[in-house]
């Protein structure tokens, strides 16, 4: 099934005046500046990754397509997934994913590695899947269990294939049906998402997201995900996501339906986006928005995908590139690797960080959460964050007093 996109950018990722693809190797980094000298095993990804990004970049495959097939799940055969990459997370927590793949198509995707070439496929019946877990994990056998279900972790709750196929429409009301049946449940539906406004107002069958959101208040949080990185950027990384204002519309809109949807997901954050100027600009954005809580994130890559990132980040501004590469690929840092080998930034530079962003954030009173793999290899202890934070948040930026 063709679709149009609620939001798009796909016209600049393929039509970037004057930008053109390059190598990224040992010259490419010299000339550049780059002062830290990569492992041959860190360069030989980053020039596999420069030619894989040339040749979709060419044919037109580096994005999704805007179409999606319809499929169908069995039920009972769908594999119960805990979201618990870390093994230590806090919360018992259960996946809701609708959909393989992602029609956002983020260029830095860490489901994916930034790779869109597969075609998505939207499971029309998904909700019976979502009422056999909310029966079987909160139902009579377990009311009084805390769970957070998490709608969606590895795509996003709110595209085209989700909204215009329904699909998201149901899995909200099982969750509302669920409650109609089990008032004393405890079951807490967790929502991360880029969702623009235009999204969250999409009508199926008459009933809007937010109408749906509306019914489930006080068993629910809206988290919404934002990157820091120049706009610019992220209209290209992000092709068919919607821009911030419309994120925070999006929030403003939840919290207007009493709707909790005061902390955000700040991910991925470009390191060399964080000048004081760029710190102020993008957290005094997400403060009018009356958010109060941040979990932060930096961008994890693999080398193949670095190579392409840092020349996007590159075509607005060299030294923000140069910089980019030296924050990853120094030797010391290759074993600073998240899941799937995905590299995060040297480590004293993302210790650095989150203080240079909490140094901020702290005038504005907004409290900060963070990952438990973030925080055991950066060494931040409870005493500087805690686990469960003055505003009751924690991890990923579960709420805590929605039990
Ligand atoms: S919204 Fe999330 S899952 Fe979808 S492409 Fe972007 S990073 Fe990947």
């Amino acid at each position: 099934m063709d679709y149009n996109p609620l939001y798009s950018h796909a016209s600049k990722v393929y039509g970037l005046p004057g930008f053109e693809p390059a190598v990224v190797d040992a010259d490419y980094l010299k000339d550049l500046g780059v002062e830290v000298v990569p492992s041959a095993h860190t360069l030989e990804g980053l020039e596999r990754g420069s030619s894989v990004f040339a040749s979709r970049l060419a044919g037109r495959t580096l994005i999704p397509r805007t179409s999606f097939e319809l499929s169908q799940i069995d039920p009972s055969a769908v594999k119960t997934e805990i979201h618990n990459y870390t093994g230590r997370c806090p919360a018992l927590t259960y996946e809701i994913n609708p959909v393989r793949g992602c029609g956002a198509g983020c260029l830095y995707c860490l489901v994916t590695d930034g790779v869109h070439e597969q075609s998505l496929v939207a499971y029309d019946n998904y909700h019976l899947y979502v009422r056999e877990l909310l029966d079987r994990m909160n139902g009579p056998q377990s009311p009084n269990q805390n769970h957070y279900y998490y709608f969606s972790p590895k795509t996003e709750a709110f595209q085209e294939a989700t909204l215009y196929t329904g699909i998201a429409h149901r899995v909200l009301m099982e969750f509302i049906s669920h409650f109609e049946r089990f008032p004393e449940s405890q079951a807490r539906l967790f929502v991360a998402s880029k969702a623009g406004i235009r999204h969250l107002e999409y009508k199926y069958d008459g009933v809007s997201v937010l109408d749906l959101f509306q019914q489930l208040k006080g068993r629910m949080q809206f988290n919404t995900s934002v990157s820091i990185m120049p706009d610019a950027l992220r209209d290209l990384l992000e092709p068919y996501t919607a821009p911030l204002q419309d994120r925070l519309k999006a929030v403003l809109a939840c919290r207007e339906r009493g709707v909790q949807a005061n902390s955000a997901l700040v991910q991925p954050i470009f390191t060399p986006s964080l000048t004081p100027d760029g710190i102020k600009d993008f957290f005094d954005r997400l403060h009018d928005a009356g958010i109060i809580n941040y979990k932060p994130e930096f961008l994890t890559a693999c080398m193949e995908n670095l190579a392409m990132l840092g020349q996007y980040l590159g075509y607005f501004d060299k030294s923000l590139e140069r910089q980019l590469y030296s924050d990853y690929i120094g030797p010391a840092n290759a074993d600073h690797l998240k899941q799937r080998g995905r590299t995060a930034p040297d480590r004293a530079l993302s210790v650095e960080c989150i203080h240079r962003m909490r140094e901020y954030t702290d005038t504005l009173g907004m409290s900060v959460s963070i990952c438990y793999w973030v925080r055991k290899q950066l060494g931040i202890t409870e005493q500087d964050i805690p686990l469960i934070n003055r505003n009751g948040f924690q991890c990923l930026g579960y709420q805590s007093r929605l039990f």
